[in-house]
């Protein structure tokens, strides 16, 4: 597929397990960054019109990559990374991390994104979820966001246009391409913002099993009870299935300690969900994203 190189930058027969946090995957047989939002867009056409298949990737932080092969295109947005800056807001591409936008907004003395310091990832993935923590959800400050949709169409959307809520936007369940979006920017100080930034690391520290091969909460949290304490309630703390294991830490995380093949990682998923079902007659639901080609 020479064309591909039109587009941007293209490796091939790219190891996944590199590409996502949880260090799974197989082999893909290409992956491209496009050079910039015309590019992504082009690119997208192409592979639509040459019915190849493709896989957008951010930071891999949210997925379960399957085992096997990729015979498509890897899709990364490292290059669409610019931020521009207004009296108000901040429009954003979707390639953008976010632990750098939060620095970005920083040095323009913008505070209202601190909540999110330690959330990797990037806003493309973060509007497709509607990250959150601490109380505050990337949502709280969404203006418009531009896609392009099913019928490669550019379309800003107005927030109160797009379906979102707990650790969701209707853009989970459609095949649209986030390309950037406008954020309400609000200034305060940065002293201030710095020390709650440290504040929250703290407590993630304090917490969660950072530095381990891990994609963030495995379950939302049903209404009014945390999924964290259902599990360890089940007494799942340290309980593996090959590799995959729920931390001793926090029971709402699972980590790969050495060689975890996603199925290990779903086996697990699943043991969870029906022993909480029937402990407590509660559906836990997935907040990580299973992806299968
Ligand atoms: C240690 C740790 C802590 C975490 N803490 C939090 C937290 O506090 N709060 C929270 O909400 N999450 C948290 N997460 C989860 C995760 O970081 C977020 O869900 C994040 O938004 C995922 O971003 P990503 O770029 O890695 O997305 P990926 O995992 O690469 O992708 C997620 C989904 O978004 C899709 N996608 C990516 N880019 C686009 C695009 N431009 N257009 C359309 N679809 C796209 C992908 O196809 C995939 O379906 C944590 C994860 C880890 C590992």
């Amino acid at each position: 597929m020479r064309e591909l190189t039109n587009f941007g930058e293209v490796l091939t027969q790219v190891d996944l397990k590199k590409y996502n946090t949880y260090g799974l995957g197989g082999t893909a047989a290409y992956l491209v960054k496009p050079n910039d939002l015309t590019k992504l867009i082009d690119l997208i056409k192409y592979l639509k019109e040459h019915k190849i298949s493709y896989y957008l990737l951010g930071s891999g932080s949210n997925v379960i990559l399957p085992d096997n092969d990729f015979a498509g295109v890897i899709i990364k947005l490292d290059h669409l990374n610019k931020i521009t800056f207004a009296a108000d807001t901040a429009i954003v591409e979707a390639g953008v991390t976010m632990a750098s936008f939060v620095q970005e907004c920083l040095k323009h003395e913008i505070v209202n994104f601190s909540f999110a310091a330690g959330i990797p990832g990037t806003i493309g993935a973060a509007l497709v979820g509607n990250v959150g923590c601490f109380g505050h959800e990337i949502y709280d400050y969404v203006v418009d966001v531009t896609i392009l949709d099913e019928n490669n169409e550019v379309k800003t959307l107005p927030k109160a246009a797009i379906t979102h809520g707990y650790r969701s936007t209707e853009f989970k369940n459609r095949a649209v391409v986030i390309l950037s979006a406008t954020l309400k920017a609000m200034k305060g100080s940065v002293e201030a913002a710095q020390k709650q930034i440290k504040e929250n690391n703290c407590k993630r520290q304090a917490t969660q099993p950072l530095g381990t091969k891990n994609a963030g909460s495995v379950f939302r949290n049903p209404p009014g009870v945390s999924a964290g304490k259902l599990i360890e309630e089940a007494n799942f703390k340290g309980f593996k299935i090959g590799d995959a294991m729920v931390s001793p830490k926090h029971a709402n995380f699972i980590i790969n300690t050495q060689k975890a093949r996603s199925r290990d990682i779903i086996e697990l998923i699943t043991k969870i969900k029906k022993t909480i079902k029937e402990k407590n007659n509660i559906d836990l639901e997935l907040e990580q994203i299973i992806v299968k080609w």
